[in-house]
């Protein structure tokens, strides 16, 4: 990668949580390879996460240095608490950042290549604009999720003038929601901030996502991981959006993406023993939780379906103990069935055996199937979910979604319906290897999320 004519040093801010982090990671590695010295900045808590899950991650601190700043709460118990984390962030964030930036301009005087002259913070996070504008440093926003997503979240202002949702994020008609003629309309249940089994929750959800219309007036681009041609009518309607993804990192920084927990290798050795499009995968996700009911429908129906799979199951994935079932469960699909805690899923996804994803349709997971142009079953759980789920089985026809009952749990008969429907479909294949050829266009030589993020670092170095 050639090294432009003057250096700069960049100053990385994610929103605490694995979805951001990671984007954000794999963008600075792409910044640093153009020769830009990149501070990257977490919460004290995510920075000690991510170093304990990655060792050597430190070693990277000649291309990424990392640097933590605290949230103003004590433990992780508080972390769960939206409500206190979002007050905490907002209270003390802003004040301990400027304070690390102000530090780091004392420290480099006389020495021009240190100074951080530029910030790029995620939309989520975008009070960190406020404070790099506040300083007179140079910044652009990062979106972590789809250009859809960003489009409807810039006309929440519109959507409550207009009547069309309350000033809490709900919607006030069932009707289909216009922004603009140039984009299909979204479904009154597909709002982006959408918490179904936690009013709280939403409504601090809400919160934050109706701050980033404001944030987002502090840069005149956003970056967005996702490709134009994946979505070209939502990035038609922001005028400032500047597509670079699907963001991805070469196989040797792989180790280095910045996951919360340890990646369990294990899983690539048992996909090696099984053949081709054989092994449903199955991940919900930095923060899925399900009910112990919903935990065991899902369990018994890969049991019931009989194949070779998959299962990320994080220790906090069910909201009460299932450790007895758990066992006798592993026991009795022990000649087909692999379990673990956190997989490397971009491996995973990679892997000629997996035949298909069973998700939460979080916008980088979702982007990582369609990369790898494997077929999804979506079960989504909150947030920008419920509209992924829609794009991926309505717009791009690259999945199916599973239903739930009116108790919100998904059975494992509707399950073992979707997953042989997926699997069966040709259709669904066919689209999915069209969008994995345009996606690996849109980041190679000439393509226009590769064409894009050199435009970028080279206004942002000039
Ligand atoms: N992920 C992973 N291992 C797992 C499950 C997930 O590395 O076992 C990664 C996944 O590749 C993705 C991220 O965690 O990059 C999850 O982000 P996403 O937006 O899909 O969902 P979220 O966790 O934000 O709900």
């Amino acid at each position: 990668m050639s090294t432009m004519a003057k250096l700069k040093h960049v100053l990385v801010i994610p929103s605490p949580a694995q979805g951001h982090v990671t984007p954000l990671l794999k963008l600075s590695h792409c910044i640093a390879d153009y020769g830009v010295k990149v501070t990257f900045v977490n919460t004290e808590s995510i920075h000690a996460q991510v170093m304990a899950a990655n060792p050597g991650l430190d070693d990277e601190s000649h291309r990424i240095k990392f640097v933590a700043i605290p949230d103003g709460l004590e433990t992780d118990e508080e972390r769960r608490d939206s409500t206190k984390m979002v007050d905490s962030v907002l209270r003390v964030m802003p004040g301990h950042l400027q304070e690390l930036l102000e530090q780091v301009k004392q420290q480099s005087k006389g020495n021009e290549d240190e100074q951080i002259n530029f910030v790029i913070a995620d939309l989520t996070a975008g009070w960190a604009l406020e404070v790099a504008e506040r300083m007179g440093i140079e910044r652009a926003g990062f979106w972590p999720a789809s250009v859809s997503t960003l489009a409807l979240t810039l006309h929440i202002p519109k959507l409550i003038e207009d009547g069309v949702i309350d000033n809490k994020g709900c919607a006030l008609k069932n009707d289909l929601i216009t922004i603009s003629k140039d984009l299909p309309p979204y479904k009154s249940n597909d709002l982006t901030w959408s918490c179904p089994q936690d009013p709280t929750m939403q409504k601090d959800f809400f919160r934050c996502t109706s701050a980033i219309p404001g944030y987002s007036k502090h840069s005149t681009s956003v970056l967005c991981n996702s490709f134009h041609e994946l979505e070209a009518s939502a990035c038609s309607v922001i005028p400032g959006a500047l597509p670079i993804g699907p963001l991805i990192v070469s196989a040797s920084l792989f180790h280095l993406r910045g996951s919360l927990w340890s990646e369990d290798a294990t899983c690539l050795n048992w996909l090696d023993q099984h053949p081709a499009q054989s092994v449903i995968y199955v991940a919900f996700g930095s923060t899925t939780v399900f009910s112990q009911e919903q935990f065991y429908e899902l369990a018994l129906s890969l049991e019931q379906i009989g194949r070779p799979f998959l299962w990320v199951v994080r220790p906090d994935l069910t909201d009460g103990l299932v450790t007895e079932f758990h066992d006798r469960f592993l026991q009795r699909v022990r000649n087909y069935g692999k379990v673990v805690q956190w997989a490397p899923q971009e491996e995973v996804l990679a892997h000629p055996s997996v035949a298909c994803f069973f998700t939460h349709c979080g916008w980088n997971s979702t982007l990582e199937a369609l990369s790898n142009g494997v077929p999804l079953l979506c079960r989504p759980y909150f947030g920008d979910q419920f509209l992924d789920r829609s794009l991926i089985c309505d717009v791009w026809r690259v999945g199916l979604v599973v239903v739930s009952d009116e108790n919100g749990v998904t059975r494992r008969h509707e399950v073992r319906t979707k997953i042989l429907a997926v699997l069966g479909s040709d259709e669904i294949r066919a689209n999915c290897l069209r969008l994995k050829e345009m996606a690996r266009k849109s980041v190679g030589k000439g393509g226009s999320s590769l064409k894009n993020l050199q435009g970028f670092i080279k206004d942002m170095i000039a």
